[in-house]
């Protein structure tokens, strides 16, 4: 016997969390009926469970990656019928994006159905490194850089070493173009090292994710990763 949310996120419909979510919010049957508590066991082999009345086994695990617009929500689904990732997909499948971009930020996003290989991504220990370009209010000096290099004080915590490099100024526009590199993903992680430093970011872009980058791919666009890539993500 398993526990219910661990076989929703292991038949890949969610993650683990997500799969919580789906049962709190009376979307999941077990033989029929409605179950809303966590913690109920199931067997995976022999009980039919459903999401939203589609049996889980269904769908066989997929992944992509897109070039997530600014002006887009991380999400499946938006309460004020904003955009949302998922609407660049069209297909069967239901994903769900690997973390999080702010609305604002552009750039690579991973989707997928497979809870598991979410997870796994998404834990601290797995973190991967994420390379952002960043146009800011200001020019950083060198000194600010360096702090930024060797990890600011955040509310919740300072953040670990980065490589940060300054690209461009525009002194007639008092903006500049800064490339980070992070291992760690906490909420709106890049916009407040800025800050931390006294430079507003105006716009941000993810380029890189480990070893995926955005070549060839114009904003909106997906394309599903190859096996090899999904392996050596893992
Ligand atoms: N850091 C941010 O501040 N925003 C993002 O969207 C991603 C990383």
């Amino acid at each position: 016997m398993e526990r219910l949310q661990k076989v929703i996120a292991h038949a890949g419909i969610a993650s683990r969390r997500k799969a919580e979510e789906l049962i709190l919010q009376g979307r999941v049957t077990v033989n029929g009926k409605p179950v809303t508590e966590l913690g109920v066991k199931v067997q995976a082999q022999r009980d039919k469970i459903e999401v939203d009345g589609v049996p889980i086994d269904k769908e066989e695990p997929v992944y992509f990656l897109l070039y997530k617009p600014s002006g887009v929500i991380s999400s499946v689904s938006d309460d004020r019928d904003r955009k949302v990732v998922t609407d660049y997909l069209h297909i069967e499948q239901r994903v769900f994006p690997i973390g999080r971009l702010d609305y604002d930020t552009s750039g690579l996003i991973l989707l997928t159905n497979d809870g598991d290989f979410a997870n796994l991504l998404m834990h601290p220990r797995h973190q991967m490194n994420k390379v952002y370009v960043a146009k800011v209010e200001g020019t950083p000096t060198k000194e600010s850089l360096k702090k930024l290099e060797r990890g600011v004080m955040l509310e919740d915590g300072k953040t670990a070493p980065a490589q940060v490099k300054l690209i461009s100024g525009d002194k007639k526009k008092n903006t500049a173009i800064v490339r980070l590199s992070i291992h760690e993903g906490r909420n709106r992680q890049v916009r407040r090292m800025f800050e931390a430093i006294g430079h507003q970011v105006l716009k941000l872009k993810r380029e890189e994710y480990s070893f995926l980058t955005l070549k060839g791919l114009n904003p909106g666009d997906v394309r599903p990763l190859k096996p090899i890539e999904v392996k050596h993500l893992r």
